[in-house]
């Protein structure tokens, strides 16, 4: 009987006593010091009522436990449902009953709190914390090391993940065996991963990035992580060292590049850092190349799709593009109005094919249809465009697409100028309720530094290189952008927050 997604990822390093998880204290599990974890937590699971097809919700801490738990289901046959550790009991409830979870499992100093959302849906709770202790923990101790796999298909659920809600409610999208190891296997030949790589893992793990992205990676490659608990500068500056490989969203590298102890000297030895999940910017790029050497090597995925492409390896890495396709997975840019291809240099939107296309929204048969195309196109909601020699660069969102008397204005092409101000760290262009024009523009500026933007001279400039209908019609600056934790400006709330910006007084 065979598990594909487990006996691929997990099985093969059995018996392995090479590291797979160094920790911040020093302390290093092995491969095989995991995966007796994961076949005790999979007895624990077990204990606890799960049977195959289960889903498991998880809102805990980032752990090797909580680690271990996403291995004990795939190997139970369970679904791993991870939970943003931000969310607040409300939003917790709604994903608890949306998906209908056989199990919840939290952190124990939440256990009170979340007891009643438990209660609520009739379902266990169990506990788990980052030092191993809990009565999920207790259980999986007291349980024996042998533990027989659960057959699956490639086709059986493996995960639900919720989308991170940046552009609305999360969605529960539905990924199987298939769909994570297709995607694993062409992530580590198109980045060359081996067992001699050693993955600075400091990314949550209740999210795609962090878990499909970076943990499938080195599992499936047989190398470690140097796994924190969450992205801490000094950590991260203390442990780079000992790294070859580092994966992380645009907001980790500008951390590390206003730290004056991260160097050409610190880094001069890892092989590649990898960024993702929201736009890099192209200053950042730069910096990044002048300070170390390095060229930040952009990738693009979703929940959805886990990765769909990623700049090249071993060829050229453009700024502000996001690479090829990965092997396998097939891209192209259409007409939102006709879905027809559209030539190279065109902007459309973002339609994707490959075995690591999801199987749906959770109980959302419609949205599934809206979005999934018969002939297995998924519509990822991205704007994109080719550029002559293929490489791809997301444009933005269509959601945040502006239309202003008739014209289409993309916020992007705005921000990529309004970043370049002196006075500015950065921008977000977006529409609002226009009376006259349907919809207008407005720039929210962060200042850089105390001086802060000078708007006459930005108008000036603005006004100069772009055409009428896309200059900006207010400019509003605040301390920051607000962002989720994945590191994504919250463009919906910006428009919330000036939604009557152009409305007549009274
Ligand atoms: P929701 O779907 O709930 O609104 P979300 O789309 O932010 O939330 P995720 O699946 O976590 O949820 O994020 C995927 C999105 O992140 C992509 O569709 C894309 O808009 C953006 N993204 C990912 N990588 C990049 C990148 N390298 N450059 C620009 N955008 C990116
Ligand atoms: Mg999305």
């Amino acid at each position: 009987m065979s598990n594909p997604l487990y006996d691929t990822l997990f099985g093969r390093h059995e018996g392995k006593d090479t590291p797979f998880l160094h920790l911040p204290d020093g302390q290093t599990i092995t491969h095989a010091g995991f995966l007796g974890q994961v076949a005790r937590y999979a007895n624990a699971l077990v204990q606890q009522g799960i049977a195959p097809g289960d889903r498991v919700a998880v809102q805990v801490a980032k752990s090797p436990q909580a680690l271990a738990l996403y291995g004990a289901c795939v190997r139970a046959g369970a679904v791993f449902l991870p939970l943003n550790t931000a969310y607040t009991a409300s939003e917790l409830e709604y994903f608890i009953a949306n998906s209908g979870a056989g199990l919840f499992v939290c952190d124990p100093g939440d256990a009170e709190a979340l007891a009643p959302i438990a209660e609520g849906a009739g379902i266990r709770l169990a506990t788990l914390d980052a030092v191993g202790g809990g009565s999920l923990a207790d259980m999986a101790a007291a349980a024996p090391e042998n533990f027989t796999t659960v057959a699956r298909g490639r086709d059986d659920l493996a995960a639900l993940l919720y989308t991170s809600g940046t552009t609305g409610r999360s969605k529960g999208a539905m990924l199987t065996q298939e769909n994570l190891l297709s995607n694993a296997i062409a992530l580590v030949s198109c980045w060359r991963f081996t067992d001699r790589d050693v993955l600075l893992h400091a990314l949550p793990i209740f999210h795609s990035h962090g878990l499909f992205v970076a943990t499938n990676v080195s599992l499936l490659a047989g190398g470690a992580m140097i796994f924190l608990p969450k992205f801490d500068q000094d950590t991260v500056i203390e442990q780079l060292p000992r790294a070859t490989t580092m994966m992380g969203v645009p907001t980790f590298y500008t951390r590390l590049l206003d730290d004056e102890r991260f160097t050409r000297a610190l880094v001069g030895h890892v092989r590649v850092f990898i960024s993702g999940s929201a736009p890099l910017l192209a200053e950042t790029h730069v910096r990044f190349e002048e300070r170390t050497g390095h060229r930040i090597l952009e990738r693009y995925g979703m929940t959805e799709t886990s990765m769909n492409s990623s700049n090249p390896y071993d060829a050229e890495r453009r700024a502000g593009t996001v690479g090829f396709a990965l092997p396998g997975v097939e891209i192209k840019i259409t007409d939102p109005d006709t879905g027809k291809t559209l030539p190279k240099g065109e902007i459309g939107q973002i339609e994707l094919r490959g075995p690591n296309v999801f199987k749906g929204y959770w109980q959302m048969p419609e949205k599934t249809a809206e979005e999934l195309r018969a002939d297995g196109f998924f519509i990822t909601g991205d704007l994109g465009r080719f550029d002559d020699d293929g490489y791809l660069t997301i444009v933005g969102r269509n959601k945040d697409l502006i239309i202003s008397g008739g014209y289409n204005i993309y916020p992007k092409e705005i921000e990529l100028i309004l970043d370049e101000q002196p006075g500015v760290r950065e921008s977000a262009v977006i529409g609002v309720p226009h009376p006259d024009f349907g919809e207008s523009v407005v720039a929210v500026l962060v200042p850089d530094g105390a001086g802060g933007p000078d708007l006459d001279a930005i108008r000036a400039d603005l006004g100069a290189r772009l055409a009428g209908f896309k200059q900006p019609r207010r400019y509003v600056v605040q301390a920051e952008l607000p962002r989720n934790t994945m590191g994504k400006v919250q463009k919906n709330i910006l428009r919330e927050e000036q939604k009557d910006s152009f409305q007549p007084a009274g």
